[in-house]
């Protein structure tokens, strides 16, 4: 089974807007084994709508339009889609007392003329009710297919999709059934990923594995494909116990959770707190941790310390260590750890401290160097990294390793007991 996505909008064809709601709507079809052949972008413009949409039923049983049906006149989504299908526009009184009955509620007097036109329905479409926005989405199905009519705003298209949408896909019959087991794994080349868990993943032909890097992470996807959903199951968690017996502690989830959830999880678990000095990666730690719902069981606080008088001050990093060693050095990185755990009376802390560029390297430090340092009852650790590309990519990736150095402290603490 396949499917097309359209984007619809002028905006997404401009630097100004990107389009995001595919990269949603791909995933959620991907889960049920439904490939995505094809995405588009087209403007704002009734006439090459519509051919698109005529081609793209032309190849794919699942069409689905995103954008272009709210009431404004640039919005032409439900007219193509009628040209394409050759089958009129009914008007449906009752959208429109809905919208008024939207409107009213959120404090507005009257509802704009204009707001009827998100209420004409392609007609044998069924309505898909939009909690979140005026215009509704439309389901319409014939011996060719599906074709959907979403709205663009993603707040909108989102819960939408999974409440309404999913559910009629579940019900279509698929000639084979699809389960996906993911890895996550921080700390390890993409290179050195591939050619150590290669041989094995090669050897399983019913699953097709993708290995995917971001900064500071690699993700290993392997999907199943059988003729049951448990079936497909087995296969792909059976292949991924065999990568993650490969990778060992490398994997931080198998639950697709980003890093710092999984981090801050075991901190939450073993009553750990968690205090951060930052200097080069500018609060970004912080930044990862408290966007972490519940953060607050375990997160101290963070001192984003930049000078020298701000190190010594706030972190008691000392004056000596300082002038021997300079700011940027694993001595420094060490108090500046210590010293967080000290003023935050937290059980772990980690700082960072490096050059970021593009200024400020010399030939004993040179651009890129970061030193992370974490420190805990047992003592202190500091690494040493050196970080190609420009400023941005420096701070992130020292912020993944920062992470990545905490949650392999807390696991090696086992070991070490
Ligand atoms: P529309 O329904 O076409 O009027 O779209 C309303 C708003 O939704 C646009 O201004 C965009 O900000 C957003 N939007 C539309 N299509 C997309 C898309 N494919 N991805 C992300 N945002 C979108
Ligand atoms: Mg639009």
């Amino acid at each position: 089974m396949t499917a097309e996505i359209i984007a619809v909008g002028s905006e997404l064809l401009t630097p100004a807007r990107m389009d995001t709601n595919s990269l949603f709507l791909t995933q959620k079809l991907n889960e049920l084994g439904i490939d995505v052949v094809r995405k588009t972008i087209i403007g704002d413009d009734r006439e090459r709508l519509a051919d698109e949409i005529r081609q793209a039923r032309g190849s794919s049983r699942i069409v689905i339009m995103t954008g272009g049906i709210g009431p404004t006149l640039d919005d032409v989504s439900r007219e193509a889609a009628s040209d394409a299908l050759s089958r009129p526009l009914d008007y449906h009184p009752e959208i429109t007392v809905e919208i008024e009955k939207r409107i009213s509620r959120l404090g507005r007097h009257k509802m704009a003329e204009i707001n009827k036109r998100q209420a004409y329905v392609l007609r044998g479409a069924d309505v898909l009710p939009n909690a979140n926005g005026t215009a509704p989405g439309q389901w319409f199905e014939d011996d060719r297919g599906i074709l959907m009519l979403l709205p663009g705003p993603p707040r909108e298209i989102e819960p939408l999709f999974e409440t309404q949408c999913l559910p009629r896909l579940r019900k279509l019959e698929f000639p084979h059934q699809f389960y996906t087991a993911s890895l996550r794994v921080a700390g390890l080349p993409e290179s050195e990923v591939d050619e150590r868990i290669g041989p094995i993943y090669s050897a399983e032909s019913r699953v097709a594995t993708t290995i995917l890097a971001s900064p500071g992470e690699i993700q290993v996807h392997m999907r199943a494909q059988a003729a049951t959903t448990a079936e497909a199951r087995e296969i792909a968690m059976a292949l991924s116990k065999l990568v993650e017996a490969e990778l060992g502690s490398s994997v931080f989830t198998r639950e697709n959770e980003p890093l710092e959830a999984v981090l801050l999880r075991i901190c939450r678990e073993r009553k750990i707190s968690v205090a951060v000095a930052e200097s080069c990666t500018g609060g970004k730690i912080a930044e990862h941790l408290t966007a972490i719902a519940g953060a607050s069981e375990s997160f101290r606080g963070a001192v984003v310390t930049y000078t020298n008088e701000a190190k010594r001050n706030l972190l008691h990093v000392s004056s000596k260590t300082l002038e021997d060693h300079g700011a940027v050095s694993r001595e420094t990185a060490a108090e500046m750890a210590q010293g967080a755990r000290r003023i935050f009376e937290a059980s772990l802390g980690v700082a960072t401290t490096g050059i970021a560029g593009p200024d400020g390297g010399s030939d004993k430090t040179p651009l890129g160097t970061v030193f992370v340092a974490v420190a805990d009852d047992d003592g202190v650790e500091v690494d040493e990294l050196h970080i190609g590309g420009d400023r941005e990519r420096v701070r992130v990736w020292a912020t993944r390793r920062a992470l990545n150095m905490m949650r392999r402290r807390l696991e090696g603490r086992d070991e070490r007991l």
